[in-house]
C-alpha cells in the first residue's frame, strides 16, 4: 500500500472518530440529564442519531475503504484501491480530490444506506439492533417524538452498538469510556426488561404459543389481553428458504410492547419462522 493512500485513510479515519466522540459525549450526557429530569427534547436525540450514523460509516470504512468513496472518478477510485497509479501522477490527483474526498466523509447518509451497511456486515447481530435502527428510522421522520422512554432505547441501543464494534477491533475502546451513568444506563434497562415481561407474564391469559403464519405476517396473541397482533419482523433468505425474523411485538388493543428481540426470547416467544 503505498504512503499517500495511507495518509488518505488515516486523516480519514481519525475525523470519523472525532466526530463520533463528539457526539456519544454530548449525546449521552444530555440523554442522562434529559431522561432524570424527563424534560425531552430532540437536541440529545440528534447527537445519539448521529452517533449511531458514524459508527456506521465508520465500520463501512473499515470494511470496504474504496467503496465508500464509490462516487468519486475512476482515476481517484484506482488510487484508494491501490491499483498502480503513476507515481508521478499520484500527488496531482489526490490534491485535486482532497476537497471532494472530505466533502463526501462529511456527507450524511440515508438511512437506507446505512441499514444496507449493517445488513452486509454485521448480518449475525441484526435480530437484536432491528429494533433500534428502526426506532432510528421512526424518529428521523419524525413519526415518533423523543420522550424518555425513546431517549434511554436509543441511548442503549448506540452504547451496545458501540460495544459491539470495540468488540470487533473496528474502533479502539479508549476512544470513549463508559460513564457511570452510561453503565447506571444499562443496568437499569436490562432490569427494567426484566420486571416488564415479568408483569405481563403474570397478568397473562395466554399460555402456550399459538402462532398464525402468513409470509411477511406472522400473528400470535397478546401475552397481556389475548388479542392476535403482528410481530415486527423482517424476512431473509437462509441455507433452507426464506424465513421472517421478529424482533419486537406490539398489541394494538392494549398496548402491551414487546420492544426487541431479547424482549421476545425473555417472553418466550420463539424470534425465526420458516416461510
Ligand atoms: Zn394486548
Amino acid at each position: 500500500m503505498h504512503t499517500l493512500l495511507i495518509k488518505v485513510q488515516h486523516t480519514i479515519m481519525d475525523d470519523k472518530v472525532d466526530e463520533l466522540i463528539a457526539h456519544l459525549t454530548d449525546g449521552l450526557e444530555m440523554a442522562h440529564e434529559q431522561i432524570a429530569t424527563r424534560k425531552t427534547n430532540n437536541s440529545s436525540i440528534r447527537e445519539l442519531i448521529s452517533a449511531f450514523s458514524v459508527l456506521l460509516d465508520i465500520l463501512a470504512l473499515h470494511k470496504d475503504f474504496a467503496g465508500y468513496f464509490k462516487t468519486l472518478p475512476n482515476e481517484a477510485l484506482a488510487l484508494l484501491r491501490n491499483e498502480p497509479v503513476p507515481i508521478d501522477q499520484q500527488h496531482e490527483i489526490y490534491e485535486r480530490l482532497k476537497d471532494k474526498l472530505l466533502s463526501i466523509n462529511n456527507h450524511v447518509h440515508e438511512i437506507s444506506h446505512h441499514k444496507n451497511v449493517f445488513a452486509k456486515y454485521l448480518s449475525a447481530h441484526r435480530p437484536f439492533f432491528e429494533a433500534y435502527i428502526t426506532l432510528w428510522s421512526q424518529l428521523i421522520t419524525s413519526k415518533i417524538s423523543p420522550s424518555a422512554v425513546v431517549l434511554e432505547r436509543m441511548a442503549y441501543g448506540v452504547l451496545n452498538l458501540l460495544s459491539l464494534m470495540v468488540e470487533q477491533h473496528l474502533v479502539h475502546q479508549a476512544i470513549y469510556r463508559l460513564t457511570e451513568q452510561d453503565e447506571a444506563l444499562i443496568v437499569r434497562y436490562n432490569q427494567n426488561r426484566i420486571m416488564r415481561i415479568d408483569e405481563a407474564l403474570m397478568e397473562g391469559c395466554v399460555t402456550g404459543e399459538s402462532i398464525i403464519q402468513h409470509p411477511n405476517n406472522q400473528r400470535i396473541p397478546c401475552l397481556k389481553c389475548g388479542s392476535y397482533a403482528a410481530l415486527k419482523g423482517y424476512t431473509e433468505h437462509g441455507t433452507n428458504g426464506l424465513y421472517f425474523i421478529a424482533f419486537g411485538f406490539q398489541c394494538t388493543q392494549c398496548g402491551m410492547e414487546l420492544f426487541d428481540q431479547k424482549d421476545l426470547l425473555l417472553a418466550g416467544i420463539k424470534p425465526i419462522y420458516s416461510i
